[in-house]
């Protein structure tokens, strides 16, 4: 890390220092079983968050749009079973309130940067918020988008590039990671990096994450699912379970390359004491 980088903490997770912290899980909760898989491979991996969208944001109106709150309390119940916290999308401003049960993290979506009304309630409600930089937008954007945040007393900010859209159709969108370091100095906040909206496409996952690592990431977004055949949204660019570990020992290998850590997971201790 470097520069001057505000920690956000969270429920006494830091982001922003010399750690760096895993965000992982499925796109979408589907089931009790598929969740607490997810918490169950993530959390021996070192991930300190559970990911797991139960309102979606999806193009289509007939597509897979989550399992409403019933989605929360399963996405809560799985991340309390492994001492892991909860990032998920709030999409509107009444869900702010009631979300605090099940969420400690705040997405805010793509599609949803440029909400002021949205920003403002998240600003005075206090929350952490992950701000996810708008696909079309540039880094200024992106960077007033959060001071609707900040200016309501709420410091407890951070970005999340996910990708922006270019004339390149080889990949979902475009990483694009100079703007790591970019608004990371310009804010002064932690950037957390999504690689898998960006790829997607699993296969240019692991090559996306390391770079984001290298490339002075706080934190990592990962979409993650036990069966990506079977996933009802964004399956193709879900790194099956069973090749997560891996991911993550690759991870750590990069990070601690650039002078930072990430925690070990049982899987790992596991593997140090064989
Ligand atoms: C997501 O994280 O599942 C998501 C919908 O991301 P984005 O808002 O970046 O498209
Ligand atoms: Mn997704």
């Amino acid at each position: 890390m470097s520069g001057n980088v505000r920690v956000v903490e969270v429920r006494g997770c830091r982001i922003g220092g010399a750690e760096l912290v895993v965000m992982a899980g499925p796109c979408a909760v589907e089931s009790r079983a598929q969740i607490f898989e997810a918490a169950r491979v993530v959390a021996d991996s070192g991930a300190s968050f559970l990911r797991g969208g139960a309102f979606k944001v999806r193009t289509a109106p007939t597509a897979f749009q989550g399992l409403g709150w019933d989605g929360w309390k399963l996405l809560r119940e799985a991340a309390d079973s492994q001492g892991l916290l909860t990032v998920s999308e709030i999409l509107v401003e009444t869900q702010i309130e009631p979300a605090r049960d099940y969420i400690d993290l705040a997405q805010v979506g793509s599609r949803n940067m440029q909400n002021p009304p949205l920003l403002k309630a998240l600003g005075r409600s206090g929350m952490p918020v992950m701000l996810k930089r708008g696909f079309g937008c540039t880094i200024d954007e992106w960077i007033h988008a959060a001071e609707y945040i900040l200016d309501e007393g709420n410091p407890n900010v951070m970005l999340c590039e996910r990708g922006i859209r270019t004339f390149e159709t080889a990949t979902r969108f475009t990483l694009d990671v100079a703007a790591v370091p970019i608004a990371r100095s310009r804010l002064g906040v932690p950037v957390i990096v999504d690689p898998s909206h960006a790829a997607g496409q699993r296969e240019w996952v692991d090559c996306l994450t390391l770079s984001s690592v290298a490339g002075g990431a706080d934190g990592l977004l990962i979409e993650t699912h036990p069966n990506p055949a079977e996933a009802r949204s964004d399956g193709p660019q879900a790194v099956p379970l069973s090749e997560f570990p891996e991911l993550m020992d690759r991870v750590r290998a990069v990070a601690e390359a650039v002078g930072r850590s990430v925690p070990a997971g049982a899987l790992q201790a596991a593997t140090l004491h064989v």
